[in-house]
């Protein structure tokens, strides 16, 4: 499932490609991409617009349209956003093709259609997209002060890996990097939060800022299963730095003396070294 780093990497694709392109023509396939409306409102929405910015916030990308409306894509699951010549052939589950004014067409395309697409009031942010309007910090597209993290951890009892995982207290961060942050800070996932120290939390913020910028530097993780692509259809390549994500059972690479432990935390696969990890 596509996390900051590769959501990121995406947004980077179409702020190149995309920004200051006019949208001519907007078809949609399957109209559970459109749920949140509908086939019409996102073809109404899009056509003979020029999208003037990419921009992201946690796992979704917002583009603002020359219109004043804005178009919302959240990848979810298996979401790709592919560039093309125009009249390329398309792969299956292609879902909305937007033909840009440059002859290429923009595609979204998504196995397992979780992900959506919509055209969005950015004034009406809350009424029309309230995940989006309820998300938290964000650490790599906002300013993100460590003290802000030491209160988020001193408030709270919960254990750090559903503290990662909540989406309205810091976004963007999901199963893989919560697993990869928790290793590099040497923290247990079950550990409640309101435990940690001070010099606990600056290790916590400085993985997470870390991590994430390095994966984004690599183009973000293409695991096995999920097959995330950047606009290109190229893979990242940050699975190689994966020190405990899917390694249960090798040797930790940190301490060179723990096993990689795999255990179910609120019904996600929680990954870490028992040795490391506090
Ligand atoms: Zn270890």
């Amino acid at each position: 499932m596509p996390e900051l780093p590769e959501v990121e990497t995406v947004r980077r694709g179409l702020e190149r490609h995309l920004v200051g392109r006019r949208i001519t023509e907007v078809e949609v396939g399957r109209e559970r991409v459109v749920r949140r409306t509908s086939r019409e409102a996102l073809i109404d929405g899009l056509t003979n617009t020029t999208v003037v910015a990419a921009d992201r916030r946690g796992k979704y990308l917002l583009l603002p349209l020359d219109s004043g409306d804005s178009m919302m894509i959240h990848l979810r699951m298996s979401g790709q956003v592919l560039l093309a010549d125009g009249g390329a052939d398309r792969p299956a589950h292609t879902h909305v093709v937007m033909h840009l004014d440059d002859g290429r067409e923009a595609w979204y395309v998504d196995p397992r259609t979780f992900g959506e697409v919509v055209v969005y009031a950015p004034d009406r942010v809350d009424i029309e997209l309230p995940g989006v309007a309820a998300l938290g910090v964000d650490p790599i597209a906002d300013e993100f002060p460590r003290e802000q993290l030491r209160r988020i951890v001193r408030s709270t009892g919960k254990a750090l890996k559903p503290l990662l995982l909540d989406q309205t207290i810091i976004a963007g961060i999901g199963n893989i990097y919560a697993d990869e942050t928790l290793h590099r800070a040497r923290l247990r996932p079950d550990r409640p939060a309101n435990t940690i120290d001070a010099a606990a939390t600056w290790r916590l913020h400085a993985a997470i800022v870390d991590i994430l910028t390095a994966s984004i530097d690599a183009g973000g993780s293409t695991l096995g299963d999920a097959q995330y692509v950047d606009l290109m259809g190229e893979g990242g390549s940050y699975q190689d730095d994966h020190r405990v994500y899917a390694r249960a059972g090798e040797r930790c690479s940190t301490c060179g003396r723990g096993w990689i432990r795999r255990t179910v935390s609120a019904g996600r696969g929680t990954h870490f070294c028992p040795v490391c990890q506090r």
